[in-house]
């Protein structure tokens, strides 16, 4: 049998998945099993935040795998200590913990909630407000704070106490403040599965004044935006917010599981010996990982990140076969004349390979990429948009 059909008959179905093998690569190129070259425009959904086989990457996982792969919470141990630190110093954060992915640092994100809610304001203030077209992740609670019905369908009952308002309306987020008991919101500042929507700066500061008007926690899940993704090291810190908590996951362990949540000065002592745990949580080999991913999204690269983005912007905007680009940095969703998964397939035909969010095509390139890579990924996609109409 080959791969596609082992695949088939023994991995549950949750899965859409493309037509293509992947074998390996290097930086932003990646080859299939037949030896087809693609420039990779989504990272493995802006998880491999320097490319493939990054060396300064490979040698940080190499050396600590041939220390201790882990060691369980029960010890103390380097990597997940120093991680911490670098994420505090670059933040302004107090306290982080670790899980494995952006579903469970949000889990924990809400579980923070509810006992600073519990603590401050009163056992009933357990709501959490959401925004619709939100994506939070996939166990039961994470899908309960995601403000899309299709994912609800099917799961209930979800867990209570979630509350969605309309994004870029702040009055419909106060509006549920008014009438509910509410401890935090809980929000994306670019939806991603959302179809890449960035939201309005004015949105986001006027939530963030609901939050100090109404005693409640501002926490903002940097899963997707996180770690350079934007042209910040977080999202947050270009939209001019102080958050209460932040939570990231995909590209911070530049390819390996680990999440975060990150919590600042009025949370950092919410959880307590014995309120919440993971197994795998701050392993060694994933936090090595996390702190090199770290250590290397400086300024240098933060702006070229910005430039990056700009270009594409300024290519795509306008062109024929696009109606409209949007995102944030390396964050791109690109709605195009013609139906996105056409496009997207055109592309891949064409070497590339982009991804879709909603109805859009979605770009979400390793932040090193080459501009020589991105330009001529950036004159396919177009000349793609185009044919497609014609
Ligand atoms: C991907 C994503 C998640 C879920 O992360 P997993 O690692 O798949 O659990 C949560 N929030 C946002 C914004 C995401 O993009």
């Amino acid at each position: 049998m080959s791969i596609k059909e082992i695949d088939k008959s023994y991995v549950a179905g949750t899965y859409g998945r493309f037509d293509v093998e992947i074998s390996h690569g290097k930086g932003s190129l990646v080859y299939d099993t037949q030896g087809k070259e693609y420039i990779d425009l989504s990272s493995g959904i802006a998880v491999n935040t320097f490319g493939m086989c990054d060396p300064v990457f490979i040698n940080a996982v190499n050396e600590q795998l041939n220390k201790c792969q882990h060691t369980s919470n029960l010890y103390y141990s380097e990597p997940c200590a120093k991680l911490a630190q670098l994420l505090c110093e670059r933040t302004g954060a107090k306290k982080v913990f670790f899980g494995n992915s952006g579903a469970e640092a949000n889990e924990c994100a809400i579980k923070v909630a509810r006992l600073w809610g519990s603590e401050n304001k009163g056992e009933k203030y357990y709501n959490i407000i959401t925004l619709k077209n939100s994506f939070h992740g996939r166990t039961l609670t994470t899908l309960s704070a995601t403000g899309q019905d299709v994912f609800h369908k099917y799961f209930n009952p979800l867990t209570e106490g979630f509350l969605y308002a309309e994004a870029n309306n702040v009055e419909s987020v106060e509006t549920l403040l008014m009438e509910n008991k509410c401890c935090a919101i809980l929000m994306e500042l670019v939806q991603g599965e959302g179809g890449v929507m960035a939201l309005n700066p004015d949105f986001v500061r006027g939530v963030s004044m609901l939050c100090q008007k109404y005693n409640i926690l501002l926490m903002i899940d940097e899963v997707q935006t996180g770690n350079g993704r934007t042209g910040n090291l977080y999202a947050y810190q270009g939209y001019g917010i102080e958050p209460d908590v932040i939570t990231t996951a995909k590209g911070l362990g530049g390819g390996l599981p680990i999440g975060a949540c990150l919590m600042f000065g009025k949370t950092e002592n919410v959880l307590g010996a014995g309120l919440h745990g993971s197994t795998f949580g701050g392993n060694p080999v994933s936090c090595a990982a996390g702190i090199s991913v770290i250590e290397r999204i400086d300024n240098t690269l933060l702006n070229e990140v910005k430039e990056k983005s700009k270009f594409v912007f300024d290519e795509l905007n306008g062109a024929q076969g696009i109606k409209s680009v949007s995102g944030l940095g390396l964050m791109i969703g690109i709605e195009t004349e013609a139906d996105a998964s056409l496009v997207i397939s055109k592309c891949m035909e064409r070497g590339l390979l982009p991804i879709k969010a909603k109805n859009k095509v979605r770009l979400l390139p390793p932040l090193n990429i080459p501009f020589d890579l991105l330009k001529k990924a950036v004159s396919i996609i177009k000349e793609v948009a185009k044919e497609c109409v014609q």
